[in-house]
């Protein structure tokens, strides 16, 4: 038997994950994840761990496919050229393929104090943190939520269901995403159940103090617990390795998502900027990007060419306490179509596509090569040409 050809994935998330089930395609590849932690972490449920109505975290038993192995340890430093991954607790892995997967940490251009005084939530760690200091918090000490995008709405519900007072400040509108009158149903939720929404222009954080948050339009306002949910990052390892990014540190590929600095590394998920457009930040996005990559890796191996990405949006969806939901249905392009459900179908819509986020992974895992997405092949290309023809084109 021929030597097997050994694909390293970092970071096992939903990217990861599926990208790694599905290489199993081939009974020649073995596949490492490297994570650092023993558990799946499905990260759609942080703001109900802070609230605490759901632990976020999953077996990788369950959804890593038989003969995956796990390595629990950060991978610090990647070695194009050699072909190496070093790890935090010492030694390195080699690889003929690496998939780059290391999702995002929310977070990115911070105000002054946010990162001394605000808690986020983006990761298992932060989400616990926040719940602990929470319960040693009355239920009365108004709680601020800083942006009014998805992560923030829903944390704010979750814990004005709890009973706490909560404040929402949005920066701009309340899901930005929404369509106009799906938005006017959130403030609706929200207001119902007991959020201050603050909307509007001037109402950016500007600063977070101990016990404050300064706004935009020079209110401040007393806050016991600020919790950061604005921007976004990710971890500076493609950065730190020397490989292209992105202003936000996403690793730069092509369309097939191979990185453009070497076509050993492939990338998916939140971490991934093909063509410097990137996704946005989805569990539903990173599965369709992790089943991408492993099927441009499995090109590549059998030589053939690799095909572009192309995926069609459809849905978007928030949880607004265990109550009620809205599920925002999208045309293929990503922008929000009149049609919407809301109230307990809502919330029965978006619990159903939380739990097929992980039933993916679980099938990808017993049948590889099974997972399939929507596909558009319309918008991109054009964004694509839009952009590059404005980029090419000198102005007059
Ligand atoms: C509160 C909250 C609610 C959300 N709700 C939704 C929703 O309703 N719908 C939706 O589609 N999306 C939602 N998202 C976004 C979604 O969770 C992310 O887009 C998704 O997790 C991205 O998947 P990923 O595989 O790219 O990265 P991740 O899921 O972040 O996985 C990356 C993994 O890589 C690991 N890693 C990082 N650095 C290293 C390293 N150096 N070495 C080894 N491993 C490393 C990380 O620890 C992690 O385990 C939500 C996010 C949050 C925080």
């Amino acid at each position: 038997m021929g030597k097997s050809i050994e694909v390293v994935v970092v970071g096992g998330g939903y990217a990861g994950v599926m990208a790694a089930n599905r290489v199993r395609q081939r009974d020649d590849v073995t596949v490492t994840v490297i994570n650092p932690r023993q558990v799946f972490v499905p990260r759609l449920r942080l703001h109900q761990l802070v609230g605490g109505t759901h632990d976020a975290v999953v077996d990788y038993q369950e959804v890593l496919a038989e003969g995956v192995e796990l390595v629990v340890d950060n991978a610090t430093h990647i070695d194009a050229t050699g072909r190496t991954v070093t790890l935090a607790e010492g030694g390195s892995i080699g690889y003929d393929y690496l998939i780059y997967a290391v999702g995002s940490l929310g977070g990115g251009p911070q105000v002054p104090g946010a990162a001394e005084f605000a808690y986020p939530v983006a990761t298992l760690e932060a989400a616990q943190r926040l719940r602990s200091v929470l319960f040693d918090t009355p239920m009365t000490t108004t709680a601020t939520v800083v942006g009014g995008g998805p992560v923030g709405i829903e944390t704010a519900a979750e814990l004005a269901e709890q009973g706490r007072s909560v404040r929402l400040v949005c920066g701009g509108v309340v899901g930005p995403y929404l369509h106009s009158s799906a938005r006017r149903t959130a403030r609706k939720y929200l207001t119902k159940l007991g959020v201050e929404v603050i909307e509007g222009p001037d109402t950016s954080a500007t600063a977070v103090r101990s016990g404050t948050v300064e706004l935009g339009d020079g209110r401040t306002l007393a806050s016991q617990v600020t919790i950061w949910t604005a921007g976004f990052g990710v971890p500076d390892l493609a950065d730190r390795s020397g490989l292209c990014t992105d202003a936000a540190g996403r690793l730069l590929t092509d369309e097939t998502l191979t990185s453009i600095d070497s076509d050993r590394i492939i990338a998916a998920g939140d971490a991934s900027a093909p063509s410097d457009l990137p996704f946005r930040m989805s569990a539903y996005i990173a599965g369709c990007l992790g089943a991408h990559a492993a099927d441009t890796v499995l090109a590549r191996i059998a030589d053939q060419r690799p095909a572009p990405i192309d995926l069609a949006f459809q849905a978007m969806c928030f949880s607004f306490g265990r109550g009620v939901g809205i599920f925002q249905l999208l045309h293929k392009d990503d922008t929000a179509k009149r049609l919407y459900f809301t109230g307990f179908m809502g919330r029965k819509l978006k619990e159903f596509s939380c739990t097929a986020s992980i039933k993916h992974l679980v099938t990808e895992a017993h049948k590889p090569g099974s997972h399939h997405w929507p596909k558009d092949g319309e918008h991109r290309p054009a964004l694509l040409r839009a952009r590059n023809e404005n980029v090419t084109t000198p102005s007059a």
